[in-house]
């Protein structure tokens, strides 16, 4: 069994205060959370930023910017940028690349559109191409994010037309309204397709959270925590971190036998060749 690599993101894009009163809005407090999940185990972070005004998801490059330098400084995290904007805004193919500017090791790649908090996500294949491409410019590894089978299905074809490179890295989002409900069946439908040498992770939304979790550990997954999945420690109760959810699966991970990565470990793994 391959160690664990532990993903916390830390507070996505459209959960406010009023939600969770505990989630990360300010570049500050996406800081802090984040280095506490390194504490606690995890080894990739995936950012978004809010806008100060709105407290929404943002593209803003200098937001982003407030992240990612102190994380360089003080943690050895590995850092997976958003790629996926603002909900319901859809934003153009340029701001969404932005992150990129700032060549994070990871970036997420939505492998498709799908119906999503009220409206649309919208991921055309002219935004797909332009991703692919300028992650490879940039010397950043997509996360491809799949939340139904037809997003697999597009990943594959991206690779034999030659715009992703193997090894692929795989996050598979279940529980979403509209995409693959987090069920033990509907994982392994999903996992029979990926090709062999792929790594992957993944997360459950919402009450899909501890069993996915649990499929991740046990069939040598990867497993993605964090306040953008899911708010509620447990039924009826609110998280109070992010660091709460990373210590949870280390302590499970632990006790299930499977020891969990290092950031430096986690590089070997996804295969990255940055630091
Ligand atoms: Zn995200």
């Amino acid at each position: 069994m391959d160690k664990v690599i532990i993903t916390a993101a830390i507070t996505g894009s459209r959960i406010t205060r009023d939600v969770a009163p505990h989630i990360p809005i300010t570049p500050d407090e996406i800081v802090q959370s984040s280095a506490e999940c390194w504490n606690a185990g995890a080894s990739i972070v995936h950012i978004h930023v809010r806008d100060p005004k709105t407290g929404l998801g943002t593209q803003d490059l200098d937001l982003f910017r407030q992240v990612v330098e102190p994380l360089r400084e003080k943690t050895e995290l590995l850092l997976c940028l958003t790629t996926s904007g603002i909900p319901g805004r859809n934003l153009p193919i340029e701001e969404r690349l932005i992150p990129l500017e700032l060549e994070p090791e990871l970036a997420s790649f939505d492998a498709g559109s799908i119906n999503l908090g009220g409206t649309v996500f919208i991921n055309t294949p002219e935004f797909l191409e332009a991703a692919a491409k300028r992650m490879r410019e940039k010397g950043v590894k997509p996360e491809l994010e799949v939340f139904d089978v037809g997003m697999i299905v597009t990943c594959l074809r991206m690779r034999d037309e030659g715009h992703l490179d193997e090894p692929l890295h795989f996050q598979f989002v279940l529980g979403t309204p509209s995409g693959s409900p987090a069920t033990p069946k509907s994982f392994l439908h999903l996992y029979e397709q990926i090709p062999k040498g792929s790594t992957w992770s993944i997360i459950g939304i919402g009450k899909g959270h501890l069993p996915m979790s649990m499929m991740g550990l046990i069939m040598d997954g990867h497993i993605r925590v964090g306040m953008e999945d899911n708010i509620y420690y447990q039924r009826g109760e609110l998280a109070k971190s992010n660091a709460q959810f990373v210590e949870r699966i280390v302590r499970i991970a632990r006790e299930y036998g499977r020891e969990v990565a290092t950031p430096a470990e986690a590089r070997k793994i996804l295969a990255l060749h940055k630091k």
